[in-house]
């Protein structure tokens, strides 16, 4: 009964942040958004997720692997910030309801905040079963330069129905709110750093020096001889 009770206790202790993205490659802008709002939201932890065959797109330009890699050197130094590799072991599509669905039933009473950029909000109406991640978590939207919050459309209408401005509310429930916050803005985002590579450039300062490295080493977004 004590056991129990102490599992269901730590379950409910303060929000895990989880944070998707491909990743490809990571880069300050993800880093300095986690931690801002880890902080900010007193989050246990942030989860980094990366995905594995990404719905939205193509193909990723790095392997799964090296995408993997990068993200495990970039959080190395901050203890609150782990990698979750489900994604990537699923084979196929990897749809973020289900990882979240996987996740509520591992922390069944836990509060989860799915942590994305604006740009990423925008398109949610765009991802599969996209209503029903409001069933399983937050959402925490992190202002990006030059994205304005929704106010028409289907997102507009989950403002009104989800949102809130407190910070509480993300506490007190396991899922069902959107919370919009601003957040340090660093222009950066994967294309440019790939493209910045691609010109020879150097990506210093741009991403931690550990990934910078293993962009060195492997030659991944460099031009192919
Ligand atoms: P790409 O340019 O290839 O689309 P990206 O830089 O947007 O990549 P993703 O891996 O697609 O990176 O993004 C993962 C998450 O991080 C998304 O929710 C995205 O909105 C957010 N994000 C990306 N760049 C930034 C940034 N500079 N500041 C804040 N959030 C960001």
């Amino acid at each position: 009964m004590a056991a129990r009770c102490a599992a269901e206790c730590t379950d409910t202790m303060q929000p895990i942040g989880l944070f998707g993205g491909t990743f490809d490659p990571i880069h300050y802008g993800h880093l300095r958004t986690a931690f801002e709002l880890r902080q900010l939201l007193r989050l246990t932890e942030v989860r980094f997720l990366p995905t594995g065959n990404p719905p939205h797109r193509e193909h990723t330009i790095a392997n799964a692997e090296l995408r993997l890699r990068m993200v495990r050197a970039a959080v190395a130094g901050e203890p609150a910030f782990t990698v979750d590799d489900r994604e990537m072991r699923r084979s196929g599509v990897s749809y973020s309801v289900d990882t979240l669905a996987e996740l509520r039933a591992e922390h069944p009473h836990r509060s989860l905040c799915l942590l994305l950029g604006m740009d990423a909000f925008l398109g949610l109406p765009h991802w599969h079963r996209w209503r029903e991640l409001l069933e399983l978590a937050h959402v925490v939207v992190a202002h990006r330069p030059g994205w304005k919050a929704p106010t028409q459309g289907p997102l507009g209408e989950i403002m009104v129905d989800h949102g809130t401005g407190s910070i509480r509310d993300l506490h007190d429930r396991p899922a069902g709110r959107v919370y919009i916050h601003a957040v340090t803005q660093l222009e950066i985002s994967s294309t440019e750093l790939r493209q910045l590579i691609l010109a020879g450039r150097d990506p210093r300062y741009l991403v931690p020096d550990e990934v910078r490295r293993i962009l060195l080493d492997t030659q991944c977004y460099s031009p192919q001889t």
